[in-house]
């Protein structure tokens, strides 16, 4: 056990899109949320260390494409699309779809069509708002991140933001007098299911699918969903 310490542990290198907060922000220069302690307590649970660079969400996915990172960890739900080119690890959090707005009703997905809506681009968020309004709708502005999407709505260049429930929620938490509103609609939006990405083939999967069974089983989970969920 002692000398096991002193063994250097492989490093392997993470990308992701450090504004879409709980899960991944910047926090005086580091990268922190959920998904990182989540993914460091599975690293280190399969024997890895891990480097976490906000490498931003269209880098993150050509950088797994290129093999120039092992993983990535951004909030990233699994859909049959995605699993066509990279492997996912098993869910390790369900989301749904939410709406933020402001000073506009909006009380169901329906109410979505003729309003300006921003999405970050690429993302499950973007997907919805197409199901509801058309692919091609120049209603819907595409944003890099969901920082940038969060201000489009608080700048009133748009009027409606679709994106997941706990990001959302946590804006509105932490951006308390800004008249934001939330609403979901189960109806229209299906349950989505996050999952660690590698790139496809990736030696990796197994080990890190083994771990996060024990980080479920053995409380660890329960602690880190509790700091970052429990009031
Ligand atoms: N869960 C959404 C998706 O995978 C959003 C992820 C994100 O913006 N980081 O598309």
């Amino acid at each position: 056990k002692e000398g096991a310490k002193t063994e250097a542990k492989k490093v392997l290198n993470v990308g992701t899109e450090a504004t879409f907060a709980p899960f991944e922000f910047m926090d005086k220069g580091e990268v922190t949320g959920f998904d990182v302690d989540l993914l460091k307590a599975v690293a280190n649970e399969a024997g890895y260390d891990v480097k976490i660079e906000n490498t931003g969400w269209d880098a993150m996915f050509a950088g797994l494409q290129s093999k120039q990172l092992d993983i990535g960890m951004a909030g990233i739900t699994i859909t049959p699309e995605r699993v066509d080119s990279y492997d996912f690890s098993n869910p390790y959090f369900e989301s749904k779809t939410m709406i933020a707005f402001k000073d506009v009703k909006i009380e169901n997905a329906e109410d979505l069509k003729g309003k300006k809506i921003g999405v970050q681009n690429g993302t499950t968020g973007q997907f919805a708002a197409e199901k509801i309004v058309g692919q091609n709708s120049s209603d819907i502005s595409k944003y890099e991140t969901a920082a940038l999407m969060f201000q489009a709505l608080q700048s009133d260049n748009v009027q409606a933001a679709v994106t997941d429930i706990a990001v959302a929620l946590e804006y509105q938490k932490n951006n308390p007098d800004t008249g934001i509103e939330t609403v979901t609609d189960d109806k229209q939006f299906e349950p989505e299911y996050y999952g660690i990405v590698f790139p496809k083939g990736s030696e990796y999967v197994e080990e890190f699918d083994k771990a996060l069974n024990t980080v479920l089983d053995n409380g660890k989970y329960a602690e880190i969903y509790k700091k970052w969920f429990d009031e």
